[in-house]
């Protein structure tokens, strides 16, 4: 039953010096005082007592099945089918929306191993990231370690870098036109696939570097999976359409396809992380630096959930209105986290741990917009 828990990776990534002329030890978490103990142990209790596997298993399978299915179904009616133009318009967005679907769903937790527990199942739906644009390999680490060890630490947790664009943690830098963010920020976040698939990716993969983190530049087998997937995309995104239809066209589809599904993964992801009620943290002390906090609550207190009882969403996004019961449990499938979430915020209850979740995607999305105006000044209010 171990292989329900979240293991602070903590012990596992170092965080090289821009110089990279040394390397400092990883941020250390505060060992428990008997909240994380009792909050593994009640979720253990419940996985025994309804007989549950923490994987997918038949429920996501058929899940998958029907995602996958859009998906093609989508591609296909957009490149095979002699459509009219607002035809082409309502495949386009169709196969957008079954894109980010795919990712929420299926590549994000067999990239957590989550997904099924036989593992060659889990890496056949991790690759499907590849499938549609990203490696799943460089996504491994900067996802599950970075990302998942240390939730909004600034200079540790990539997801919160968007470079000069904007200012999401108050412990970054402020730069002038900062000061409207809370505007434009929405427009660019239409962009995040572009960078990802035809830079960040290739810079990662040939560097061995995310940031200032190091990680194994992929060799051997995740190197041809590597190679293979960017392979697939490319040919399924322009040399097929290519082969039919006018190039421009094809690329300007293929913008469309992309601003879709990045604004909506970006607004997933802001929602959990970068709003009024998350914590940003910063690590104390002379290497290796201290969070002081034990690391399920700094979790708990870096993460919000929202719109838990909006099933259709919840459904779409693959669970991710309830991201802290994913970053408690991220080896336990998302088709679970409803019932994780009672179980959570009663252990928050009883130890005093603040549990933030709002009570709609509108509320989520308001909180969002203050914290960017709120950074939007050189000093947070
Ligand atoms: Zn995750």
């Amino acid at each position: 039953m171990s292989q329900v828990m979240a293991s602070p990776s903590g012990g596992s990534v170092t965080r090289t010096k821009k110089s990279g002329a040394s390397k400092s030890p990883r941020v250390r978490f505060e060992p428990t005082k008997g909240f994380q103990h009792e909050l593994k142990s009640r979720v253990e209790e419940y996985f025994a007592a309804t007989g549950k596997t923490p994987r997918g298993s038949t429920a996501i399978y058929r899940k998958a099945i029907v995602i996958l299915a859009w998906l093609a179904g989508s591609y296909a009616a957009l490149v095979f089918l002699p459509l009219p133009l607002w035809g082409s318009i309502a495949a386009a967005l169709s196969l957008g929306l079954a894109t980010a679907a795919v990712g929420f769903n299926i590549q994000h937790d067999g990239g957590h191993r989550a997904f099924s527990d036989n593992t060659l199942l889990n890496k056949a739906s991790a690759f499907t990231l590849d499938i549609v644009g990203a490696s799943s390999y460089i996504w491994n680490h900067k996802h599950n370690v970075l990302h998942h060890t240390y939730a909004n630490i600034e200079g540790h947790d990539d997801d919160i870098d968007l470079g000069v664009l904007g200012r999401l943690s108050p412990h970054q830098k402020y730069l002038w036109f900062h000061r409207f963010q809370h505007v434009y920020l929405w427009f660019f976040y239409g962009f995040l696939t572009f960078k990802w698939f035809f830079v960040t990716d290739f810079v990662r993969a040939m560097s061995g570097k995310i940031n200032t983190h190091s990680f194994p530049r992929p060799k051997g087998m995740d190197l041809f999976l590597f190679v293979l997937g960017k392979v697939i995309f490319f040919s399924l995104a322009f040399v097929i359409p290519a082969l039919i239809y006018p190039l421009p066209i094809v690329i300007a589809f293929f913008m469309g396809i992309q601003f879709v599904q990045s604004v909506i993964i970006s607004v997933v992801f802001q929602m959990a992380h970068t709003v009024e009620e998350a914590e940003f943290p910063i690590p104390e002390g002379t290497p290796p630096e201290r969070i002081r906090n034990e690391w399920m609550i700094h979790q708990i207190e870096t993460t919000v959930d929202f719109a838990r009882n909006n099933k259709l969403l919840g459904w779409y996004i693959g669970g991710l209105n309830f991201q802290i019961e994913h970053h408690l449990f991220p080896r336990v499938s998302h088709v679970h986290y409803p019932a994780l979430s009672r179980i959570v915020e009663e252990t928050c209850a009883k130890y005093g741990v603040t549990y933030t979740a709002h009570p709609t995607l509108f509320h989520s999305l308001r909180s969002h917009y203050r914290w960017l105006r709120t950074l939007s000044h050189p000093t947070p209010a």
